[in-house]
């Protein structure tokens, strides 16, 4: 088994909502990140309207419909290992790419756990991206876990701010990853303030979950 951690934003905290925009990341931080354009906008809750649609990365940029592949991003010995996707695109392309960008952990055999921050709310919208549960890429194992539970059961408030759980080293490693610099000239408030401000991208609540598997050194079960 091997697991990806999955982050969404969506139109509204109801059954019907729509899917806004999906993140995922490897163990080994290879990186997806897309933002929907054919999602009803009529279906947005005020919270979202506020909160989400303004800070959409891509839907600023000139050329937002193509995306960037970027290859050999886990290369360490100078071989291509893998790739990141980020695009903004209709929902069928997304899902199109996201199956591409999830065969490269693929050994085969439906071996990807996906997890969530609260996957009940993710899951059924990532199921939805494929058309059904039953259309989910070949990789991706049927049951979705959930970190919240996990911290219920470390006796810890399932609804404490993540942020607050990553540790100094975690923090400077979410900021790599995301902004791709690194953050060791930053004090402490400059670093939360700036990670504050990019909660509820998914790109980048992916991440933050990634290094908080890394700190509670939760493994994948072995298969
Ligand atoms: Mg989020």
């Amino acid at each position: 088994m091997t697991q990806l951690y999955l982050d969404t934003e969506f139109t509204d905290l109801k059954q019907t909502a729509d899917l806004v925009s999906i993140g995922m990341c490897s163990k080994d931080g290879r990186v997806f990140y897309a933002e929907i354009t054919d999602y009803n906008h009529a279906k947005c809750s005020e919270w979202v309207k506020t909160n989400i649609i303004p800070n959409l990365p891509l839907s600023t940029k000139t050329n937002p419909l193509t995306f960037i592949e970027a290859a050999d991003v886990s290369s360490k010995d100078g071989i291509a290992h893998g790739f990141d996707v980020e695009m903004r695109h209709q929902k069928e392309v997304v899902a199109f790419n996201l199956k591409r960008w999830i065969k490269q952990f693929s050994n085969g055999k439906a071996s990807i756990e996906v997890w969530a921050d609260v996957n009940p709310w993710d899951w059924v919208l990532f199921c939805d991206l494929f058309g059904s549960a039953f259309n989910l890429p070949r990789e991706i194992h049927y049951i979705p876990l959930d970190f919240a539970t996990v911290l219920k059961r470390e006796g810890l408030d399932p609804d404490v701010d993540r942020l607050d759980l990553l540790l100094p080293a975690s923090r400077d490693n979410v900021i790599k990853l995301h902004f791709g610099f690194d953050p060791s000239s930053m004090d402490k408030t400059a670093k939360i303030e700036l990670m504050t401000q990019t909660k509820h991208n998914a790109r980048f609540d992916a991440i933050v979950l990634q290094q908080l598997f890394e700190q509670f050194q939760i493994k994948p079960e072995s298969k």
